[in-house]
């Protein structure tokens, strides 16, 4: 081992450490659900984006039994070379006419599918227009590309606008989270729609928060502002309200097309294993047939957002159930959420680099499993700890 590497990094850690900013990872010892077991302790669980309960729902779970028995784990090798099962397309099919789609492709993550969809749609010489708060893998994505970037203020038209005024050669892409994860804010879909029909650019728009929640029985942001046909490429996840892994992206048959040529994690990346699939589908099942879980979700958020202004707290600029509960010291988030956690809530804080600096807050991630005494307790803990520390 390389002494020097290995003093860099301790340095580093130790930094971590002193600023607030180490990430201290929790260890579960019960599945995800409204309360989970941590260090043999119950805790009222507000971290997951089981948004909906469906990562440990019995038909979701069933349905993956039985595709385990049926077509095995291991799918051999990448779906281009070792085939591609027909439980994949079959999820494909059922997620495309779900969302109103053309056609769906899937991939491993939400992550992997930014890493295929945005350096296939664009490259050296053409031009990226993403928003300052877009998703970590939009950024790599991005960089991946090799086209060159031009950020815009946070879902500000005018700067977007300005920015696709300036001089670029080649394509344009336009990209945003539809909602983000940090602030709960939706992103101005309509108006980037219409600037890209303006200027000539792609529009792009990852889902991943909106997904399960926006939208007729959580068909996501396009459906929600009606834009079926207008957005080139929606990027899906299914770890946060479908509750299970994977990515996928949404478009046109030719871009599907293009995408099984050219997106190198579709070529050189394995696919989720057929448990995965099925319980994607039965997940996808499950939404189309009742709406209660994500009307549920809703009337949990905004009960719980209401109630934590009222006692004092500023909750930022949310307009879903995400609620951020906004401390600015990173040090001083950090007290709160293991003071939260020795109450017997657990409500991760989230600090620098996830957001800015000064911009420190407790992400209360609220969901369909919590009831209402579960959320009562919760704003009991929240406005005692927080009038402790000087919050409130
Ligand atoms: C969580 C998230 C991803 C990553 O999704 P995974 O399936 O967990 O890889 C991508 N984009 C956004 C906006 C996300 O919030």
């Amino acid at each position: 081992m390389n002494q020097n590497f290995q003093q860099f990094m301790a340095t580093e850690l130790n930094r971590l450490h002193d600023e607030g900013l180490y990430n201290n990872i929790r260890v579960l010892e019960s599945p995800q659900g409204a309360w989970v077991q941590i260090n043999g302790k119950k805790l009222l669980n507000f971290c997951s984006n089981n948004y909906l309960g469906l990562a440990n729902h019995p038909e979701v779970v069933k349905a993956a039994k039985i595709a385990l028995d049926q077509y095995g784990i291991g799918p051999g090798a990448v779906r281009s070379i070792a085939g591609t099962m027909a439980l994949h397309q079959k999820l494909e099919t059922k997620l495309a006419e779900f969302k109103g789609a053309e056609a769906v492709l899937t991939f491993q993550s939400g992550f992997n599918a930014n890493l295929a969809v945005i350096p296939a749609m664009v490259g050296k010489g053409d031009t990226i227009f993403t928003d300052e708060l877009n998703h970590a893998s939009i950024i790599d994505g991005c960089r991946l590309s090799r086209a060159k970037v031009k950020i815009f203020k946070h879902c500000d038209m005018t700067s977007l606008q300005e920015k696709l005024a300036e001089d670029s050669e080649g394509r344009k892409l336009i990209i945003t989270d539809s909602v983000f994860s940090m602030d709960g804010d939706i992103a101005p879909l309509p108006q980037i729609v219409a600037l890209a029909q303006k200027y000539d650019a792609l529009v792009a728009v990852d889902d991943a928060h909106g997904e399960g929640v926006l939208g007729s029985h959580g068909k996501g942001v396009v459906d929600h502002f009606h834009l079926h046909g207008k957005v080139d490429a929606e990027v899906g996840t299914f770890s946060k309200a479908i509750g299970t892994v994977g990515g996928c992206v949404a478009g046109s048959k030719t871009l599907v097309e293009y995408l099984k040529q050219k997106a190198r994690p579709f070529l050189f990346s394995s696919a989720v294993t057929p448990p995965d699939v099925a319980a994607t589908m039965q997940a996808i099942a499950v939404l189309e047939r009742d709406d209660t879980l994500v009307r549920k979700l809703w009337d949990n958020g905004n009960y719980f957002k209401a109630q934590m202004q009222k006692a004092g707290f500023d909750t930022g600029r949310s307009q879903t159930p995400i609620t951020p509960v906004m401390i600015g010291d990173a040090k001083m988030a950090t007290q709160m959420s293991e003071r939260l956690l020795e109450a017997g809530i657990f409500a991760k804080p989230i600090v620098f680099p996830t957001v800015a600096k000064g911009k420190a807050r407790i992400r209360v991630m609220i969901s369909a499993t919590h009831s209402k005494d579960d959320l009562n307790l919760a704003l009991d803990k929240f406005t005692e700890i927080g009038k402790e520390l000087g919050l409130i």
